[in-house]
């Protein structure tokens, strides 16, 4: 895809003149020195005896030479004056003729150069350094204009969403936001609004620049490119009128697509400021976006921002606002099938020996995304080329996979066999708990899929309205859930992982809210004993208490309860494991083998799940909300 910098030929020759500027001064400077008549050098005291002797006939006195003649005729010598207050009246007493030199003629010139030098090497380093904090772009004469990359989309080289494999939802979505642009018309007529604003999250490297390039390529429009981390820059002001110059630019262009890179580089939160309260030209910037976007309006002129990010819980609320990116597309690591079509892709740029099993080779890397599979593909065809091969085969790949593994695990997680085999039996256990709770909704997915960030990801996507109160019941049912995790690892390895911290410490809090929130312990009574909502700093500039002040013993009975709370509902876990144990077994297996289990399939296995030895007096619907999403 050839990439049209627009403004780095002209970047090119203002770099030209300044260099030739600057190289023509400095020579200049130098000149008088260098090329004025070159006379000979002797000592003052030598000049003084000559004076004396009656040899010099006459001399020229200057501020930095002297230079004289000498009787018998020709010579002209220099010499450095001594600040000597005498010398009139020496050289009037031996006869010299003298006059003082009159100042150099281009002195004038020499001393301006001493004002104009100095700033314009400090223009030069400060130009310097600003290129580098920009990566090799632009200088100090293009501040404030945006760096935009156009993509001019070449039908060769083009991408579509054939180049992208393994997000499937992410894809069906971006096709609409493609038609959207393709037909702006047929919705705008109608009286639709047309979606401004496509947040694309999800962890490093899962495709989501290539996705929105991919957008474009399809929808055949411009597209501008530019990363949220160049908009940030030293001075004040300019991030915001880069924000407003690349939207002049797309205006022009529209129908186009603006692609905003790092977008959490501008976007993050503003409450949540830096040491020093806050990065005042991060703010600015990001306000300049913020007014671009509700500035534009819908019509003839389709403007699409889409925004890439890996943090989407640090973004300003404000950014996810209706009328802007009020949409949210997960693009997530891909699932086993996911891989081995990624890989498809990325083979068709290497020589393939026949015996080659991409479907093997998807198997063993689960957790790898998208960014990490081409490379996995690259670094098999270098190991091949090496060892002098004609054809990549299935050995390259395997030692292609411990090097991308060993990068990896220093970023990112992936499980080996045995640690995949915990998950798959702990995230079963989750779901099996949760099938046999009671008044919740249904499993919807299990995965072994490492998710990472975008577990977070998720949590944006789940409407959260759709419950406002839950009762006690499941409540206990939620905590029980939690654990369930860790529960089958009980129940089947006999010992418990690190994995499951993070389900106790949410299993925790659950119920000291009920204890200290929500009143639900009978002991304690009604009583709110939680004071952590107000997390505001007190008067005096210190933290309230988390609790309310409480004698020793009220303190005591909380931790009692809480701690009977989870513990009845880790047996409750265990009890509903032991007796669906070879369920557990089942569906654990298939998940191994699968990764992802989901919808219908998963329903109707779930469905067999027997209750615990608790919940078999009490009739209720094998039917639970997990909102639990895959982590261990
Ligand atoms: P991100 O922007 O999410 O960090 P990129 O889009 O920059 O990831 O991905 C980097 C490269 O990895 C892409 O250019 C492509 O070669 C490869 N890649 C990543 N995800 C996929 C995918 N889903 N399908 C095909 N190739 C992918
Ligand atoms: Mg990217
Ligand atoms: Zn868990």
């Amino acid at each position: 895809m050839p990439i049209k910098d627009k403004k780095s030929s002209n970047k090119k020759t203002t770099n030209w003149v300044f260099l030739i500027l600057s190289a023509v001064l400095l020579i200049s400077t130098f000149i008088p020195q260098s090329f004025g008549q070159t006379q000979e050098k002797v000592p003052y005291s030598t000049f003084i005896t000559q004076v004396k002797e009656h040899q010099v006939a006459s001399a020229s006195v200057g501020e930095k030479t002297i230079s004289y003649q000498l009787e018998d005729g020709s010579a002209v010598y220099a010499t450095n004056p001594v600040f000597d207050l005498n010398l009139p009246t020496v050289l009037q007493e031996n006869g010299v003729e003298f006059s003082a030199t009159p100042p150099a003629a281009n002195q004038w010139f020499t001393s301006l150069l001493g004002w104009v030098i100095p700033p314009l090497i400090f223009v030069g380093i400060w130009s310097i350094f600003l290129r580098r904090s920009q990566g090799g772009q632009g200088g100090v004469f293009s501040i404030g204009k945006s760096k935009a990359k156009i993509y001019v989309e070449d039908e060769d080289t083009k991408t579509t969403f054939t180049d992208v494999a393994g997000v499937d939802e992410a894809k069906t979505e971006l096709v609409e936001i493609v038609d959207f642009l393709k037909n702006s018309k047929r919705f705008t007529d109608l009286g639709a609004r047309i979606p401004k604003g496509v947040l694309l999250v999800g962890p490093p490297g899962t495709g989501k620049t290539l996705l929105a390039k991919a957008v474009a390529g399809e929808a055949g429009v411009p597209f501008f490119s530019i990363s949220g981390s160049e908009f940030i820059e030293m001075f004040v002001g300019v991030g915001s009128s880069r924000v407003r110059d690349l939207f002049e630019q797309a205006k022009k262009q529209a129908p186009c697509i603006v692609f905003i890179d790092e977008l959490d580089a501008i976007g993050k939160s503003r409450a949540s400021g830096g040491f020093y309260g806050g990065n005042d030209e991060r703010e600015q910037t990001l306000n300049q976006l913020l007014a671009e976007m509700d500035g534009f309006g819908a019509g003839e002129n389709t403007i699409i921002v889409l925004a890439a990010t890996n943090r989407p819980e640090t973004l300003d609320p404000a950014l996810l606002r209706p009328g802007r990116f009020d949409r949210q597309v997960l693009v997530d690591r891909p699932d086993l099938k996911g891989r081995k079509a990624i890989l498809e892709i990325h083979a068709t740029e290497v020589k393939l020996s026949d015996e080659v099993d991409l479907g093997a080779i998807a198997t063993r890397t689960p957790g790898f995304a998208g960014a990490d599979l081409a490379n996995l593909v690259n670094e098999a065809a270098l190991l091949a080329a090496r060892n002098r091969r004609e054809a990549v085969i299935q050995a390259d790949f395997a030692e292609a996979i411990e090097r991308v593994i060993a990068g990896l695990e220093k970023r990112s997680r992936v499980l080996n066999d045995k640690e995949k085999e915990i998950v798959a039996y702990h995230e079963v256990g989750h779901a099996l708990v949760g099938a046999a709770m009671p008044g919740s909704d249904q499993v919807e997915k299990i995965s072994i899929v490492p998710r990472g960030m975008a577990a977070l990801g998720y949590t944006l996507q789940l409407p959260t309205e759709d419950r406002f109160l839950r009762d006690e019941a499941e409540l206990k049912g939620q905590i029980a859930t939690m654990l369930g995790g860790r529960s089958a690892e009980e129940v089947v390895f006999g010992s418990i992982t690190t994995g499951a911290a993070n389900d106790l410490q949410r299993a925790t809090d659950v119920a000291e809210q009920m204890v200290t929130s929500y009143g639900m312990s009978e002991v304690l009574g009604p009583l709110a004993y939680d004071r952590s909502k107000q997390n505001t700093f007190l008067d005096n500039g210190t933290m309230p208490n988390a609790r309310r002040l409480v004698s020793d013993e009220t303190a005591k009975a909380i931790d009692e309860e809480v701690k009977s709370i989870v513990e009845s509902a880790h047996q409750r876990a265990l009890s509903i494991l032991k007796n669906n144990r070879e369920l557990l077994e089942k569906i654990s297996k298939l998940l191994l083998a699968e990764e992802v289990i989901e919808g219908d399939n998963l329903r109707t296995m779930l469905a067999a799940v027997k209750l615990g030895d608790a919940e078999q007096d009490t009739d209720t619907k094998a039917n639970t909300r997990e909102q639990h999403m895959v982590e261990v």
